[in-house]
């Protein structure tokens, strides 16, 4: 463990050690009391900063149907922020960091930033442990079926079957945005019953997962730990089963977390 490690492990240590409680009541172990969130709305990848988003972003839709995994809306008028412009709740489906950045190529106007065309170059936000005492793993709780079944709810490329039996079945003529998305469920099934490693084990971060996030002891058992790498993706906000994560949108790692 490098020097740096091990102070990001002793803050976590002392941060939930104050404990879970203090944690619920200051709202989260990773937002310091003074820390505001910049934005409301988390962006696709490659946005480039808000103000300027704002106005390149044309409501055109065409990141969103590029999607492979459906994780991109568009603002109502009603909406938090810029209405038409394209955004990703985490909590309902997280981005799952394609390879080649699609919804990037897609956009015609460079509001999603055409340089941004790898994985070093994103970055969206960064995720924390925002309820850190919901967290399956600190209470030694396994995976229940239902954390499972509500993916499936609302996975909308799904059959009926498929959503009522919970089983997808990949066929040979499935689209590729059909297969990806079924593949996400069924690496999720193999926790059905275990110790919870979801987010960890299901950040799509490449080449290596563990950059971003990793599980850590803790007196009671084990936390999920954001490291430097998290781009703020938020699929791990999408898969934990106990709503513990959050993403703060646009914010760095630094920010939050006091070095890198
Ligand atoms: S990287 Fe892929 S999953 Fe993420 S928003 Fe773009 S197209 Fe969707
Ligand atoms: S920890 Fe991984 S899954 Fe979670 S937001 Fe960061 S990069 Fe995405
Ligand atoms: S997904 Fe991660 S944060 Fe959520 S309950 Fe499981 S181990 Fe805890």
């Amino acid at each position: 463990m490098t020097p740096e490690e091990k102070k990001r492990r002793e803050f976590i240590k002392k941060a939930t050690g104050l404990g879970i409680l203090g944690v619920v009541s200051a709202g989260g172990i990773a937002l310091a009391p003074d820390f505001k969130p910049k934005e409301k709305r988390l962006r696709p990848p490659g946005a480039v900063p808000e103000k300027n988003y704002l106005s390149l972003c044309i409501k055109c839709g065409q990141c969103l149907q590029v999607c492979p995994y459906d994780c991109i809306k568009l603002e109502d008028i009603e909406g938090k922020a810029g209405f038409g412009t394209a955004y990703i709740v985490p909590e309902e489906r997280g981005c799952y960091l394609c390879k080649a950045f699609p919804c990037i190529l897609a956009c015609p106007t460079g509001a999603l930033d055409h340089e941004d065309d790898s994985i070093d170059k994103v970055h969206m936000g960064v995720a924390i442990v925002k309820r850190p005492n919901a967290c399956l793993a600190l209470k030694n709780e396994k995976v229940p079926r239902s954390a499972i079944d509500r993916i499936y709810d609302h996975t909308k490329i799904l059959s009926k079957k498929e959503r009522e039996e919970k089983k997808v079945v990949i066929e040979p003529n499935d689209p590729e945005k059909y297969v990806l998305q079924k593949k996400v469920l069924e690496k999720l099934e193999k926790f059905e019953g275990q110790d919870c490693t979801i987010c960890a084990d299901m950040c799509p971060f490449i080449p290596d997962p563990s950059l971003a996030i990793g599980m850590v002891d803790h007196k009671t058992g084990k936390l999920p730990e954001i490291r430097k790498a998290c781009v703020g993706c938020g699929a791990c906000v999408e898969l934990c089963p106990t709503n513990v994560l959050e993403v703060v949108p646009r914010a760095t790692y630094k920010e939050i977390y006091g070095e890198g």
